[in-house]
């Protein structure tokens, strides 16, 4: 006899013309999910995924899950089918959070921002792509509009090409966050944006690991730079013969480098860039490229100290062409520094690792400079000119969460930006339901949550935060060092409660072989991250000798030039620039102060495996992100109080076949026949309120409940 048949893994339950959340698969809005835990959540994403439901909700928090496979879900049909739909009434998908954010904003006047996270290779910056066109496809029409959409949309290209680059994660890595607000009249028709962004990774430039690129542009220029572009900026055609870019990757399966030139080079007339300006951009990147071919030789002096000279002066005399610069400025900046003591100065010669140290800080900071530039630009084309009132929606692409095995100064800005935008979260959703109670004039009773402001101001307080103890460290004249920094902070923060070191763990009489002598760590909201100080003070320095400032000031390239005005000796103020950590401070201050003036949106983003494989669903992996992401406390907050809520006329109108009163009709007011309907199904009064248009309904289990009971009906 042949084995009975095994049941299908998961049986989809039957879809209704128009499915509600509670019956598709798993369930589709986590708020309903009952038991919650950590497991069920990744359970329910696992099963929705295995049936290609890459999205899940919670309230109105969309979860994505990377498919790692083209679907056929972004169709102009489908488009068509989430415009002006209920939110709920569909399947969920990133066109609903898009459609209600941008009919929030034109027709209920409330500005609006989306807020895309997630760890590298999740899906954000193709989620941001995929808000962005389905808002350009539903946000009006008319040559002047279009024309509009088409400049907001070539930025993306040209910012992916100098800001992606590939890594081990992701073939398209975005490596700087990005905010855009785009601009729209009272009818709802774009009129522009402003692009912000944020940290690039500069680093990159001179340094990139194994099986790793440098940026795209460096790439594109090479394999699709007509002959006459190349020889103009004094480029090989192969990559080989730069040391800046890796010699085992330097192509890409799928990514056709030369093509994304041209499109790059398209984008960028249509967004308006002159020729002149463009041929000055890809000048720059072409003299950053060159930079890595400068080579130093040392020698040493009768006295025992090191020096160094070029040693190749074709790269130097190619690249001071290419900037009109006199070749011995640059050498002489290359090789030797100007040191003032007792208001004399002084020229030392530099070892070549000084040299090379130098000479990749320029780089670093002329590609830095660059990039921002380019954001300057776009800008400049994309901004508004008009008075009229506007409305605007922001949507903010920016790296998640980040703990690996050795993190450092970068991954402790990024972490600190993340517990910025935990607390924004909690705030405004906390505030969102709040005001729907009052507005629905039903009783709040505080809920408690994790409230994180304890740790962002850990990080970021005036006086004493930990980033303003590190730009004291580096302002201190004298010997700086990240031992004193550390031994500071252990002293400032020996009894708090998210802050762990060596020192503080030997005063509890804590043995933990994992915390290295050099470390610090945080308790984040998301979870405990040890920080390595080495390299602290010199990143948040950020520091570029001055010769080489002034050198690049000298140079008769403008715009080279005027990435520089430090270099002005006229102005040369002994006032040093902001700190790396001061500016991104800033920065995130700025971004919090928009992000607070509008309603928020979020798509949480899960990278589900390690491979880039399509579907494939690695359960610790998810996990881990389900817990960096602080899922579990979103539909914690989300379901403060009440798990669900519905208008009394579909609340009616779902269940009213089981009730004799209310069936086939009920012909008073709506809420008074749900109060009959749930009152005959002896439903406790503590699991409800009654709103003035709602019902709300505190526990998952009773809308299931409800549920069980309609389908054996
Ligand atoms: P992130 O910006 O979070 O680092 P990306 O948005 O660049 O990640 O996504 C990485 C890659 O994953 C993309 O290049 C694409 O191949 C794939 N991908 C992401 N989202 C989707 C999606 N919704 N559908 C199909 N493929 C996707
Ligand atoms: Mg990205």
């Amino acid at each position: 006899m042949a084995p009975p048949l095994p049941p299908p893994p998961f049986p989809p339950r039957t879809m209704e013309a128009n499915p509600s959340l509670l019956e598709t698969i798993g369930v589709g809005d986590l708020v309903l999910l009952d038991p919650l835990s950590e497991a069920s959540v990744v359970q329910n994403l696992k099963e929705r995924f295995e049936h290609q439901e890459i999205y899940t909700y919670i309230g109105n928090v969309v979860i994505s899950m990377n498919p790692y496979q083209p679907l056929p879900i972004y169709s102009s049909e489908t488009v068509e089918e989430y415009r002006n739909c209920n939110f709920f009434a569909l399947k969920p998908h990133i066109y609903a959070i898009a459609d209600d954010a941008y009919r929030s904003l034109r027709d209920r006047d409330k500005d609006q921002c989306i807020l895309i996270t997630g760890e590298s290779g999740a899906g954000k910056t193709e989620a941001s792509k995929q808000v962005m066109s389905y808002v350009a496809a539903v946000c009006g029409k008319g040559e002047e509009v279009n024309q509009v959409k088409e400049q907001l949309l070539k930025s993306n290209p040209v910012l992916e090409a100098f800001g992606n680059a590939k890594t081990i994660r992701n073939d398209n890595s975005s490596r700087f966050g990005k905010y855009m607000d785009v601009e729209f009249n009272f009818k709802g028709e774009p009129l522009g944006g402003v692009i912000s962004n944020y940290l690039l990774e500069k680093s990159r430039v001179v340094r990139h690991i194994k099986g790793e690129r440098n940026f795209h542009i460096f790439y594109q220029l090479l394999a699709g730079g007509s002959d006459q572009l190349l020889e103009e900026l004094k480029l090989a055609r192969d990559c080989v013969h730069y040391r800046y870019l890796n010699r085992d990757s330097t192509s890409l399966p799928g990514m056709d480098d030369a093509a994304n030139f041209r499109i790059i080079q398209d984008a960028m007339q249509v967004i308006g860039f002159s020729p002149e300006e463009v041929q000055a951009l890809l000048e720059v990147t072409a003299v950053v490229l060159k930079l890595g071919n400068v080579q130093l030789a040392g020698q040493f002096k009768a006295s025992g100290m090191e020096s160094c000279s070029i040693q190749e002066t074709q790269v130097l005399q190619e690249i001071c062409q290419l900037i009109s610069l006199q070749e011995s400025v640059l050498e002489q900046a290359l090789c030797s520094r100007t040191v003032e003591a007792k208001k004399e100065k002084v020229v030392m010669s530099l070892s070549v690792s000084q040299g090379y140290y130098g000479r990749d800080a320029l780089a670093k900071n002329i590609y830095n400079r660059l990039f921002n530039w380019l954001v300057n630009r776009i800008n400049e084309s994309i901004k508004v000119d008009t008075s009229e009132r506007r409305k605007v929606m922001g949507v903010l692409d920016i790296y998640g969460f980040e703990i690996f095995q050795d993190n450092s100064f970068e991954q402790f800005v990024i972490n600190y930006c993340n517990e910025k935008l935990q607390q924004v979260f909690i705030l405004m959703t906390l505030k969102e339901e709040q005001e729907e109670y009052v507005r629905e004039g039903i009783k709040w009773t505080p809920v408690e949550f994790f409230d994180n402001s304890i740790i962002c101001s850990l990080i970021e307080e005036n006086n004493g935060g930990i980033l303003a103890m590190l730009d004291e460290e580096c302002l201190r004249p004298g010997v700086v060092n990240e031992e004193t920094f550390l031994a500071k902070l252990d002293q400032k923060f020996a009894r708090h409660k998210h802050y762990e070191s060596k020192a503080t763990q030997n005063a509890r009489r804590i043995m933990d072989a994992s915390l290295g002598s050099t470390c610090f760590r945080i308790h984040h909201y998301a979870g405990k991250v040890t920080y390595n100080v080495s390299g602290f003070v010199e990143k948040n320095n950020d520091l570029l000798f001055r010769d080489l400032s002034q050198a690049m000031w000298k140079a008769g390239h403008k715009l080279l030039c005027s990435f520089f005005p430090e270099g002005d000796p006229q102005k040369a103020s002994l006032r040093r620039p902001p700190t790396a950590g001061s500016q991104f401070k800033a920065s995130v201050t700025t971004l919090m102060k928009n992000l607070y003036s509008k309603n928020p949106n979020y798509i949480r983003c899960i990278k589900p495996n390690d491979n880039k494989k399509p579907f494939m669903f690695t359960e610790e992996l998810v996990q881990m992100q389900v817990r960096y992401l602080g899922l579990l406390e979103n539909v914690r907050v989300r379901r403060a109080g009440y798990a669900y809520r519905q208008g009394y006329e579909s609340c009616l109108e779902r269940y009213k076949m089981l009730c004799k009163q209310t069936w086939p009709k009920w012909t008073g007011a709506a809420r008074d026949g749900v109060e009959v309907l749930l009152t005959s199904l002896l439903i406790p009064p503590e699991e409800l309120a009654y709103g003035r248009t709602k019902i709300f309904i505190r526990t998952p289990s009773t809308v299931f409940d409800l549920e069980d009971r309609r389908r054996v009906r």
